[in-house]
């Protein structure tokens, strides 16, 4: 219970784990009415915190920071690089006498961004503007609803060329995968995506492991890195992100040269 001496109440999303079983989680409203009470201001770390309701465009929800707000939280923060999609930055959002308070805290000077950082976070804010256009404009958006059924396709289309750069090798399979959101954003979630798994061939168990680390260093060592993963004795090329497959393409040949 909070007492007078009590200077704030904080509740911490938690982003990169998840609680299971019989567990329960207070509610912000409920916090804001114990806090408030008690006159002590109640401040809320969302970590993520997407600007638009996720659930629109088939994605997992995340708690918005208005909807915070609405609840009574007298502060809210959250991430400019994570869901929002802009830089790396953190934001505080609140009431003007909570806010007014941290601006005056000597740290404020030391934490504030810098110009080209706050430009960026500016054009991205801006594309809020324009919640129609939302899913194209903003990149990490964009990826995030790519239909599995678009990244299968372009995995199929990419299959051939990346076998021929890899041939004798390695062999190049189309498969279905589960991503990961990642950075903190909804740890439990995995979305339907597809990619290519590249598996060595004709090598023997104990050269597998030799065969992948190989492999993951030639395409780390493109001039524009290529990052997979390795699982099950494959590496996998998650495709979600990928949108520049003709830059790509360019740069099998070079694969094909350093894997000789
Ligand atoms: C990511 C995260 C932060 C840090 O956010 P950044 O502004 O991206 O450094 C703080 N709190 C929580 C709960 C987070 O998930």
């Amino acid at each position: 219970m909070p007492s007078t001496s009590t200077p704030l109440v904080m509740k911490v999303h938690t982003s990169n784990y998840a609680v299971q079983g019989f567990t329960a989680a207070v509610d912000e409203a409920t916090l804001a009415g114990i806090a408030h009470a008690r006159g002590v201001p109640l401040a809320t770390d969302l970590g993520s915190g997407s600007l638009v309701d996720l659930a629109h465009y088939g994605l997992p929800r995340e708690p918005l920071p208005q909807e915070m707000l609405a609840a009574g939280c007298d502060v809210v923060t959250f991430s400019g690089d994570k869901l929002l999609g802009g830089p790396q930055a953190g934001l505080i959002v609140g009431s003007k006498a909570a806010v007014g308070r941290i601006r005056k805290f000597p740290m404020k000077r030391a934490l504030r961004m810098s110009k080209l950082p706050l430009a960026a976070l500016e054009a991205t804010l801006s594309l809020y503007l324009r919640p129609e256009r939302l899913a194209q404009d903003l990149p990490t958006l964009r990826l995030l609803t790519r239909p599995a059924e678009a990244i299968r396709e372009m995995a199929e289309a990419l299959r051939a060329p990346v076998q021929t750069a890899v041939s004798p090798r390695f062999t190049v399979e189309v498969v279905p995968l589960l991503g990961q959101i990642g950075s903190g954003s909804l740890p439990a979630e995995r979305l339907p995506s597809a990619g290519l798994a590249l598996a060595p061939a004709g090598t023997s168990k104990k050269g597998l492991g030799t065969a992948l680390d190989a492999l993951g260093a030639a395409l780390r060592g493109l001039p524009l890195p290529v990052i997979g993963r390795i699982a099950e004795d494959r590496l996998l090329l998650d495709l979600r992100c990928l949108e520049d497959s003709t830059g790509f393409v360019a740069q099998l040949p070079l694969l094909r040269e350093r894997l000789q």
